[in-house]
């Protein structure tokens, strides 16, 4: 027999130790840090060093690692069926959609793997009810500064950043981009061919820049005055995260559209579109599709999600934790107010704006062991799963401002 062509795989402590593998593509600027276990809210490496996780892998471990539920739900549903293809009926599909639509303002779901693909989905079901209704030339999508929708050809034209756009050609076209909040820049942008407006009711990625509830509900009235469909990004905001099941519900306004997608696979990778049955109206047999979307897995997972958030109480706590988080993060600002500009977000998706990068931010915070996001405008994200406990945010915030003091007596 020929000897094997490839490099054996690299051992355990090769793949664990200081060196990156470059059979990675190199898209990330990663942190040089390896897992592998976690429990609740802590991560713990191979050589045992625990770390706090308020990063949730950015939004999406809802409950924590290891969750008991979520991990009986998977192994039960392992033992049974993984995948049968969208050829057949998948009855955990049925079984979550009809619980999305119980406690959403949607009549339909389609499920998918991604936030990106949500958002496409979304935006294509968008398009389709003006085909549809006789009016194809109905296209265009309003979207908003610091958008941001995930890394496909449509959604990166979407979200409009520069830097996502740069190499990649043409972008995708049909999105008009207006300043975020400002209502008289969308009023203006609407045109003959204006089919929806798609917002983050909180921008995650741009920097946790929350909508007012004011600007929500005339976004409202504008689509229903023009016939347009509102379309809801919560992939980030949604399932829990801002302390109701999703954020748009502050607002007391409902979407046409929204994407969701994130933590309601709890870390298994799960989407989903939800949509009225009139905005889902063109979705029709042959119209769209996914492989992998909403397979027994998955919404085996999912619902587990959904049933743990949905537990009474569990919504009235998150608000309860994230308050303390955000009345901890004032206090922050008023110790260090060279470090702290400002604090915002919405529930647990918290953020702090820095005087100093943010990158520098993240990695003061990882010296106290604990795990933090960076987004725009300079802003750390602090994510903790939605079932923290209270000595947890302590916890968090005692590491946070250990940081933030070495942070300040380098500046
Ligand atoms: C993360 C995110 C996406 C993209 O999700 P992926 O799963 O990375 O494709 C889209 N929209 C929002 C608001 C997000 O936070």
């Amino acid at each position: 027999m020929a000897e094997p062509r490839v490099a054996p795989m690299p051992n355990r402590a090769e793949t664990g130790g200081g060196v990156p593998s470059a059979a990675v593509m190199g898209t990330y600027a990663r942190q040089n840090l390896v897992f592998a276990r976690g429990q609740g809210s802590w991560l713990y490496t191979e050589e045992g060093d625990s770390y706090l996780d308020f990063a949730s892998g950015v939004a999406v471990n809802a409950l924590g690692h290891a969750h008991p539920r979520l991990v009986a739900a998977l192994t039960d549903q392992a033992g049974k069926l993984w995948h049968t293809s969208n050829l057949y009926r998948v009855a955990g599909q049925e079984a979550l959609a009809e619980r999305l639509v119980e406690v959403t303002f949607a009549d339909k779901v389609f499920f998918c793997n991604s936030g990106a693909e949500a958002c496409e989905g979304a935006i294509k079901t968008a398009r389709r009810y003006h085909f549809v209704n006789g009016a194809p030339e109905r296209w265009r999508i309003i979207t908003f500064e610091g958008a941001f929708h995930g890394r496909t050809l449509a959604t990166i034209a979407a979200g409009g950043n520069p830097k996502y756009l740069e190499g990649f050609g043409e972008p995708a076209g049909g999105f008009d981009q207006v300043p975020f909040g400002n209502l008289e820049a969308v009023e203006s942008m609407i045109c003959d061919e204006t089919a929806a407006i798609m917002i983050e009711p909180v921008q995650g990625e741009g920097g946790v820049r929350s909508a007012p509830d004011a600007f929500l509900q005339s976004l409202r009235a504008l689509c229903d005055a023009h016939g347009l469909l509102l379309i809801m990004d919560e992939v980030q905001s949604g399932v829990g995260r801002t302390g109701k099941l999703f954020a748009h519900e502050w607002a007391g306004v409902s979407p046409d559209i929204m994407a969701i997608a994130k933590g309601i696979g709890g870390g298994f990778p799960v989407g989903a579109f939800l949509a009225t049955a009139e905005a889902a109206k063109g979705m029709t047999p042959g119209t769209h599709g996914s492989t992998f979307g909403g397979n027994p897995l998955a919404t085996a997972v999912g619902a587990a999600v959904l049933d743990a958030v949905l537990e009474p109480g569990f919504l009235e706590t998150v608000t309860l934790r994230a308050n303390r988080l955000s009345q901890g993060l004032a206090q922050l600002k008023d110790e260090f107010p060279g470090v702290v500009l400002e604090v915002r977000g919405k529930g647990l998706l918290a953020g702090v704006k820095l005087a100093p990068p943010v990158a520098d931010a993240v990695k003061a915070v990882i010296g106290e062991k604990m795990l933090t996001v960076g987004a725009g405008e300079n802003v750390m994200r602090v994510l903790p799963p939605l079932n923290v406990s209270d000595a947890e945010i302590s916890e968090g915030l005692t590491r946070i401002r250990r940081a933030f003091a070495t942070l300040s007596s380098k500046s």
